[in-house]
């Protein structure tokens, strides 16, 4: 974004970041070293950190308020798929010297919109200029009952696997932006495009599915099924059996996999989806269904757990699907 370059570290501050903590009173303004956060007799509080990085995770020339907006729901996702309701932030800026007025202001305008359909605040967080690509990192604050998070290693043999919403709309919408689908209709590539910049953090679902207490391990979907189902199985010294043909695919994928049939791969191994994956006894299917029906949020039961370690994907014919590909990995 054009314009002129950033005011000093303390008008930025007050300009742009001190609004944003209006309504946190533990913030103190912005006008200490320190954020106070209430605590309360028989809760937790959860933690969560996540960074996104120019080059990586978004692009230079993305609308910087989708940006913000992503930075943020990301770690939401990561408070969803415990059950925990949002607390407030912490962001650390870490940024070029080539940096905008009025990118960080359409930056914080995302956020404003973002805070007010969450209801959290701005809680603190640190500002500096970078020789490298621009640096955003959040720490999220979340709460619930003491005990009460759903963990990764909680699977049992026999549980029935539940994912929610839809896969693969996220990784096939950056393929979209990389011009990888000539001729998909302009609407159904337009939602996958969203689907990629705009995560739908499943908070409402996850606090109904910790509240049940009918789910044995949950985490959210963010680096592909595939690879996320294999961190629950490892945890839980366990493996999983998902069937291909029960994988939740929109309407706007399908017409991306007519065109290119392999693009599959997106839906079980492509990141970006911030759905939620969890477990629960085969027993619960009802009881999980009518959870469904009231957040208003599709669960599909996509397979089962059984012993050894392994994530197998079995095809409608019965044969094993092989899957080098589980997942995205920086390093
Ligand atoms: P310190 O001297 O402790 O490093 P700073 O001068 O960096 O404090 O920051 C002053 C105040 O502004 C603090 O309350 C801090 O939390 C807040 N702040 C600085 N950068 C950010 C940011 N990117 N987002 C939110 N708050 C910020
Ligand atoms: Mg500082």
């Amino acid at each position: 974004v054009a314009g002129a370059k950033l005011p000093g570290e303390f008008e930025l501050i007050g300009r742009y970041f001190r609004p944003l903590a209006a309504g946190t009173p533990g913030a103190l303004g912005l006008g200490d070293d320190v954020a106070l956060v209430a605590e309360r007799a028989g809760s937790e509080l959860v933690v969560t950190a996540d960074a996104v990085v120019a080059g990586v995770h978004f692009l230079r020339e993305d609308p910087p308020d989708l940006v913000a907006r992503k930075m943020l729901r990301v770690n939401l996702s990561d408070l969803a798929g415990k059950g925990a309701e949002p607390v407030g932030y912490l962001m650390t800026l870490a940024l070029p010297a080539d940096t905008t007025e009025p990118w960080l202001a359409r930056f914080c305008q995302g956020l404003a919109a973002d805070q007010a359909e969450f209801g959290i605040g701005l809680l603190g967080g640190d500002t500096t200029q970078t020789p490298g690509p621009a640096t955003l990192s959040v720490t999220a604050l979340g709460r619930l009952p003491a005990g009460s998070a759903p963990a990764r290693s909680g699977a049992r043999q026999g549980d029935a696997v539940w994912v929610s919403g839809t896969l693969g709309d996220g990784a096939l919408g950056l393929r979209c932006l990389r011009d990888e689908f000539a001729g998909l209709d302009a609407a159904a590539a337009a939602s996958l495009i969203d689907r990629y910049r705009l995560p739908r953090p499943r908070l409402a679902l996850g606090i109904a599915l910790r509240k049940s207490g009918l789910v044995h391990a949950a985490m959210d979907v963010s680096d592909g099924l595939v690879a996320d189902l294999g961190h629950i199985c490892e945890q839980s010294g366990c493996s999983a059996e998902v069937a291909m043909e029960r994988l939740p695919i929109g309407a706007a994928a399908r017409a991306a996999l007519a065109i290119k049939p392999d693009a599959i791969e997106e839906v079980f191994a492509g990141g970006d989806d911030y759905e939620l994956l969890f477990t629960a006894a085969a027993s619960s299917a009802e009881a999980i269904q009518a959870i469904a029906r009231e957040t208003g949020v599709a669960l599909t039961m996509i397979g089962r757990i059984g012993q050894g370690r392994s994530v197998v994907l079995r095809d409608a014919a019965g044969r094993v699907r092989p899957t080098e590909r589980t997942g995205y990995k920086h390093f």
